[in-house]
């Protein structure tokens, strides 16, 4: 068992994870670390760019132990750079882990504390979100809702199970269909109770 603390924030795709989780670490101090965002800093070229590429296009999961790999790469490297410091800080993990296999493999590299998930059952809203993402921010998988809708079965096939790898007592359900500031605000009562 790692003894780098985190908290996760977990929900399907376009249900505020990166909004609500930039939020909450802007306000409490945690570090925010999305591995969406470390997998789309891969250079293009390289051979884990690529392969990233090939994976988000078609909507589809990076395989577990490259994910891993570079997840516990992108931590050491900024424990080794003084961004992090183990002794103090703490994560915010959003979209790790995403499979039971990924929960299991992340043990030895951070301790999970509690996880909030934003429940979203109605998945009209989620497609409605990510079509509009599409367009501020130029991401092409939320441009199709082909992928769109192949990302919401490997929540369903993959993600969802992850939560069962965890004790109840360490999970908290927030409504992630409310508008954003409420989100926050649910978010934030969770984390200072969860602390
Ligand atoms: P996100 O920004 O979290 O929606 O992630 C975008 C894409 O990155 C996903 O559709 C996956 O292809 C890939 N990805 C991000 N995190 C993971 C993960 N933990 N395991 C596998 N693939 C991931």
């Amino acid at each position: 068992m790692s003894d780098i603390s985190a908290f996760l924030i977990f929900g399907p795709p376009g249900s505020g994870k990166g909004t609500v989780g930039a939020k909450l670490a802007t306000t409490t101090g945690i570090k925010h670390l999305s591995t969406g965002d470390i997998f789309r800093g891969l250079s293009p070229a390289s051979e884990n760019g690529k392969l990233f590429a090939s994976y988000a296009g078609a909507g589809k999961l990076v395989p577990d132990e490259v994910t891993v790999k570079i997840f516990s790469r992108f931590v050491g490297g900024l424990i080794d750079t003084n961004k992090f410091a183990p002794e103090k800080d703490s994560f915010l993990l959003d979209g790790i882990p995403r499979t039971v296999a990924q929960a299991e493999l992340i043990k030895s590299v951070v301790n999970i504390k509690h996880i909030f998930v934003l429940d979203i059952p109605d998945y009209s809203i989620i497609v409605e979100r990510l079509l509009k993402r599409a367009k501020i921010e130029g991401r092409k998988d939320d441009a199709d809702e082909t992928v769109i809708r192949a990302r919401l079965k490997e929540y369903e096939d993959k993600t969802a199970a992850v939560l069962g790898a965890y004790n109840e007592s360490l999970i908290t359900k927030i409504n992630g269909a409310q508008d954003p500031d409420t989100v926050l605000r649910d978010s934030l009562t969770a984390y200072i109770k969860a602390k």
